[in-house]
Order: structure tokens, then sequence, then C-alpha cells
């Protein structure tokens, strides 16, 4: 089953990049460069889902965020080494020239009827600060997910601890369209999972980055919708993933007042398939669907607001009348 092979993926690839993530010192020293944790784990998680499902779904094409043209500069070369020693350490031998074939699998521009869709770290700020980051594989058929998995390796499989907390042991949330969503720990079985009513309460996930979303207009529509509120900040589709966990009740993505962002496939395929199969509604600020027909952004949409279906027109309106 194709649903099973991407959660093994994402599985695989959660691991390494967690482990990456705990060596973030000696990876950064090792390449005298800050940011190389992050593509390090890149890399690795990209190779690991593309020989995975190379192997398994051959004939489906992958759209990955990254590309081989950073590591083929010479300059790249410890970065390189780092990235294959953790594919290696994960999937078995390989080279530098295997990397390189299995990162440009995920060359594909989603143009396709039906691809495959990675975001390898999402959320590279919260990677970096040691914090929340997610592993994040969709199928997308004519414009629609079809299957969506997601890996929040800091994430605890328990609801009594903050979703805040980042010392957890690590999350996988998995949907197919039509068939709800169940979700786990890193090991073992996944359970189904379904929203339930928000009438308390209403915890709203944003962004932690300030240029991702615009707090103050969160702010303000949380004001105008007028009911008792409490804010999750958290990077990446995690926040998918609480909503499809019952563990949050809306996700604001509200552009910043005069910035046009085209949102990435990729940030959005798997995370809005979870939430919406376990009972979220997910539309742009303007109350469209998601387009996933377009390439490699969502030209035709803005923002995302995605909320239990008994608020979420109250919250489109808020959000309008409040911007
Ligand atoms: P988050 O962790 O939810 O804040 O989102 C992380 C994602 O935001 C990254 O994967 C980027 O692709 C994406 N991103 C980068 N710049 C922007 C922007 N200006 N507005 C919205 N999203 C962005
Ligand atoms: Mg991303």
């Amino acid at each position: 089953m194709r649903l099973d092979l991407a959660i093994d993926a994402v599985r695989q690839a959660s691991l390494a990049a967690k482990s990456v993530q705990h060596d973030l010192g000696r990876v950064s020293e090792l390449t005298k460069d800050d940011r190389s944790p992050v593509t390090v784990a890149d890399f690795a998680a990209q190779a690991i889902v593309a020989s995975m499902l190379r192997e398994a779904d051959a004939s489906t094409p992958l759209v990955g965020e990254e590309t081989s043209a950073v590591l083929r500069a010479p300059e790249n070369a410890s970065l390189l080494n780092l990235v294959t020693e953790a594919v290696s350490a994960a999937i078995g031998t390989h080279t530098p020239d295997d990397v390189f074939t299995l990162l440009d699998h995920g060359g594909h521009d989603a143009t396709a009827r039906e691809y495959w869709v990675l975001d390898p770290v999402d959320g590279t700020k919260g990677f970096l600060r040691g914090e929340h980051f997610a592993v994040a594989l969709g199928l997308v058929h004519n414009g629609h997910p079809t299957l969506g998995v997601l890996g929040c390796p800091n994430l605890h499989v328990g609801t009594d601890q903050s979703p805040e907390a980042v010392d957890g042991e690590g999350v996988i949330v998995a949907a197919e369209a039509g068939q709800g969503c169940a979700t786990g720990g890193m090991e073992g079985s996944l359970k189904p999972v379904r929203r339930t009513t928000c009438d308390g309460m209403v915890r709203v996930c944003t962004s932690v980055e300030a240029a991702h979303t615009d707090h103050t207009a969160v702010d303000a529509a949380m004001q105008t919708l007028g009911r008792e509120w409490t804010g999750v900040r958290l990077d990446s589709q995690a926040k998918y993933g609480l909503l499809a966990r019952d563990q949050a009740d809306a996700y604001l993505r509200l552009p910043r007042p005069g910035k046009r962002y085209v949102e990435r496939i990729w940030d959005h395929a798997a995370g809005a398939l979870v939430a919406m199969e376990s009972g979220t509604t997910v539309t742009d600020i303007h109350g469209k669907p998601l387009d996933f027909g377009h390439g490699r952004g969502l030209e035709h949409n803005t923002g995302v607001i995605a909320a239990a279906p008994e608020i979420h027109d109250a919250l489109l309106n808020a959000v309008e009348s409040s911007a």
C-alpha cells in the first residue's frame, strides 16, 4: 500500500533528521557554517525518501524541495560527506554519486497528473533553534492531496504536555483521502483520530517566525471573533498535525500587509490532508480550497485558514473584517 510506504519513508527520514539536529554543534563545526545542520538534514531526508519511493513506486514522479546543485560544488565536499554518512546510516551504504542521483529523482516540476511532494525538513528555523520541524510527504492527484504523512520528530505522543514542548519522542500523523486520519509514535501502529467540537477555549496555531504570518492580524481577528482564545506558536506543518490530533482548533497563516507570497506546495499538501481527514476545514484566507494543480506554488491561493468546521466561517469573516 502506498500509505504504508509513505509512512515508512517519513519515519526513516524523521529519525535521520532528528539525529542531525542532536548533532547541531558537531555538524556546524565540521562544515564551519552554522546553517549546515539543516542542510545536512534536508539533503539526507530527501535522499532517504527518494530512495524508498524510487524502489517501490518508480513511475510516480517526486517534487522535492532540494536539488543536488549545492552538494555538487567542490567547496561543499565536507557537507556532501556528512550527507552521505547520514544516508548510509539510515538506509545502508551509499556513495556521493548515489546521493546526487537520489536528490535529482526529486526534481519533478509538479505538472504530472499525479506526483509525490516532499518537504524534507519543514520549519528550517525551528530545526536550527532545536525546536519543532516536520518531514512532510504528500501524494497529489489532479490537484488534490490523496495521501499525506507528517513526521514531527519533537512532538510528544501523549497530549498532556504543551504542544510547544520540544522534548517529545516524535509523532507520525497520516491520512488517505476519504479514509480518515491516524496518529501515533515513531514506532508501532497508528490509531484513528478525529476532531471533537470546539466549544470552549479556541486554541490557535501560528508560525513562530514573524515573516511567515502577520501576528498583529491574528490578534485582531481573534478579538473580532470574540471567543476566549489561546495562542500556540510552533514551526512547520506540526501546526496541521495539532489540528488533526485535536490539540488545536485553528491555524492562521495570514500574509503581512503589502507582501505577496506564493505558498509552496510542499509546505501544505501533507498537512492540509491530515487536517481535513480528521474533520478540519482547510481553505485560504478567502475561503477557497487549496489548489495543488498549478506547479510548485499555490498560485491561486493566499494564506491559510484551517479550523474546526463550527468556527471556520466566523474566522473567515473575522479575518476579512479586521484586515
Ligand atoms: P512555518 O514554520 O509555518 O513558519 O513555515 C515554514 C515555511 O514558511 C518554510 O518552509 C518556507 O517555505 C515558508 N516561507 C518562507 N517565507 C515565507 C513568507 N514570507 N511567508 C510565508 N511563508 C514563508
Ligand atoms: Mg517548508
